[in-house]
């Protein structure tokens, strides 16, 4: 039979069912362990290094922001620049890109500010 998620060859032993889907034992692990707020980074990471391009080039202030939301789950937008000692304008012109590429957002608070968390999270 097949892993309904990654759809290899699984022993029908080996399988096993968990929310409706058939589940090899890999799939399984991912599925029971907590889900990493950064693990969209990881896979943007893997794809960048088969097609040249794409997030494997963040660098400098991008992968600062990044890396900075990553390690406290939110910091408020404002806070960025000061706590990197940069711009308001420079960290606007990089977290655009940051989230052109799926890997943050803002997450809009209740006094009109915004939090910038990762992009699967909050
Ligand atoms: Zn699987």
């Amino acid at each position: 039979m097949l892993c309904d998620r990654c759809k290899a060859e699984v022993d029908e032993r080996d399988a096993v069912t968990r929310g409706g889907q058939t589940l090899c034992e890999d799939c399984l692990m991912d599925v029971m362990s907590p889900a990493k707020a950064c693990d969209p980074w990881a896979v943007k990471l893997a794809k960048g290094a088969k097609d040249a391009g794409g997030a494997g080039e963040l660098k400098g202030l991008e992968k600062a922001i990044f890396d900075l939301v990553c390690s406290r789950g939110r910091v408020p937008k404002e806070e960025v620049a000061s706590l990197l000692g940069v711009r308001a304008t420079e960290v606007d012109r990089a977290f655009s890109v940051l989230r052109h590429m799926e890997l943050l957002r803002g997450d809009r608070r209740s006094d009109g500010g915004a939090d910038l968390v990762p992009f699967s999270g909050g």
